[in-house]
């Protein structure tokens, strides 16, 4: 099994071959290609599997492949639960997407706001985010989620234990209604199987 093989273009293929990927992992070979459909996923997938790359590879592949909704808006939010794991998709989606012309942000709290308002003013399209800075954001209306095609929850169990249920649900409230959704977590209580219930369309189901 190779990354080319998955479906994955030439800019994605030449970035994992430059982080020195040869082989996909197990979490990355049912992802790729169920996110490249465009369908919602719902993945069980703990840190150190290869989920980041799991979902940005195929995001990227995604925001490629289809025009903008609105130019110049955040066409996809990835939302965590701390500043460090925010900062680590982040720079996921800078490496991977390293030959291709999208601009990703990192926001997150316990920071200055100006200048990350500076940063969204000059236009993002990947946006990873921890969601009670995001919430400041939008009260300032420093933040448009109008045009978001892809919506991911990465460790949502944790986003949860750390009470960001009612944060996530006013996200949830800002985003068009016609979107792709993922949902990544290591564990599956009844309140994020309610969660995933609420917030996934028919979707792929992974487990690692
Ligand atoms: P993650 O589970 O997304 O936090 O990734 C765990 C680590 O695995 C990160 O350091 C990645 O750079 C690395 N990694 C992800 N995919 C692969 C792969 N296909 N081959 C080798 N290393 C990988």
């Amino acid at each position: 099994m190779s990354f080319a093989s998955l479906g994955l273009i030439e800019p994605l293929v030449r970035a994992v071959a430059e982080r020195g990927y040869s082989v996909p992992t197990p979490i990355q070979t049912q992802a790729i290609p169920a996110v490249l459909n465009g369908g919602d996923l719902l993945a069980g997938a703990q840190t150190g599997t290869g989920k980041t790359a799991g979902f940005v590879l195929p995001i990227l592949q995604r925001l490629h492949d289809t025009p903008a909704r609105k130019p110049g808006a955040i066409r996809v939010l990835i939302l965590t639960p701390t500043r460090e794991l925010a900062a680590q998709v982040e720079e996921s989606v800078r490496h991977y997407g390293v030959h291709m012309p999208f601009k990703s942000m990192m926001m997150f709290g316990g920071v200055s706001i100006n200048p990350q308002i500076t940063q969204l003013k000059r236009g993002v399209d990947i946006l990873v985010a921890t969601p009670g800075r995001l919430l400041d954001h939008v009260q300032q209306k420093t933040v448009d989620l109008s045009a978001v095609e892809i919506l991911v929850l990465d460790e949502a169990d944790r986003m949860l234990d750390m009470g960001f249920i009612r944060d996530i649900k006013r996200v949830l409230a800002l985003l068009p209604r016609q979107r792709q959704n993922l949902l990544f977590s290591a564990t599956f209580s009844e309140e994020i199987k309610t969660l995933a219930d609420g917030l996934l369309n028919k979707p792929a189901m992974i487990e690692v």
